[in-house]
């Protein structure tokens, strides 16, 4: 891999794997089959990518940086069916992918773009499989909080609402050149066929979250106030005496139900 004469650039968070170690077990959490319609997003130089590839012939990367684009080629081009886009990821629409299949999607992701990355990915959810992802450890516990925990908040439960997730293992700076600053986790989402407790309406539902979390230590009554007036929010089954983060998700559709009943738009 070092004999490539690319150096990792921060704007584009590459810190590349170099532990073989990990990179199995990574590979190994991700079980790719033959069958399997694989999506890598940030490639890199290919860490990750040629385990997937010895499994799994059909697979769909995402890269960023033009350079590393002939070097991806140069590893690879001999898997006809290895097809690279180059393309922000958080523009890429990853529908023109499903034709043969539901998507599984996998990545050591850019921490920098890591929270709107999962939101776009969500955004496809009824036509995923599943996702692994490498992200920053306390982005992976944000996602796996559960209420009452420091880390339950927005990001944990719009996940939440569309995944189940499991926060799989860590893997710490030394498995990487350049080293990151931050310790990293895998996390594994799998979109549910149905969400377990469907909002009337979802955009309303991230909306209430929203507001609800802006002041953690306030009570939900206080960001709620920027949705409706003192008298619709009288009318709440609900108590929002309450913390936000005291709140399931469950209890947050329940909310966003009844605001959407009393004539709340998002
Ligand atoms: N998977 C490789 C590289 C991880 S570093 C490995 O584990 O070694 C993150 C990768 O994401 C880099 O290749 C970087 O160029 C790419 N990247 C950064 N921003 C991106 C974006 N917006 N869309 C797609 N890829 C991006």
């Amino acid at each position: 891999m070092d004999s490539y004469n690319h150096k990792a650039r921060k704007r584009f968070g590459q810190n590349f794997l170099s532990d073989p170690g990990i990179i199995q077990r990574i590979v190994s959490a991700i079980g790719p089959g033959e069958a399997d319609n694989l999506v890598e997003i940030g490639p890199g130089k290919g860490a990750i990518t040629a385990l997937l590839l010895e499994a799994c012939p059909r697979l769909n990367v995402v890269e960023l940086d033009r350079d590393l684009i002939p070097i991806l080629l140069a590893q690879f081009a001999k898997y006809a069916d290895f097809k690279i886009h180059q393309a922000d990821a958080l523009k890429f629409d990853f529908a023109q992918l499903t034709e043969s299949g539901p998507l599984r999607i996998v990545g050591n992701l850019p921490y920098n773009i890591s929270t709107p990355l999962i939101f776009h990915l969500l955004s496809y959810h009824s036509k995923v499989q599943d996702m692994h992802f490498m992200l920053q450890k306390e982005v992976v516990e944000r996602m796996a909080a559960s209420p009452g925990q420091k880390a339950y908040g927005r990001l944990g439960i719009m996940v939440q609402y569309y995944c189940q997730v499991e926060n799989l293992f860590l893997v710490p700076p030394e498995c990487f050149v350049p080293q990151p600053k931050v310790d990293s986790a895998i996390v594994r989402l799998k979109p549910y066929s149905e969400p377990p407790h469907p909002a009337k309406d979802v955009k309303l539902l991230e909306r209430v979250v929203n507001v609800a979390f802006q002041q953690r230590r306030k009570t939900l009554r206080n960001g709620l106030k920027q949705l409706a007036g003192a008298e619709t929010l009288d009318q709440l089954s609900t108590d929002i005496s309450q913390r936000a983060e005291n709140l399931s998700v469950a209890e947050f559709v329940t909310l966003a139900d009844e605001l959407l009943q009393l004539g709340v738009k998002v």
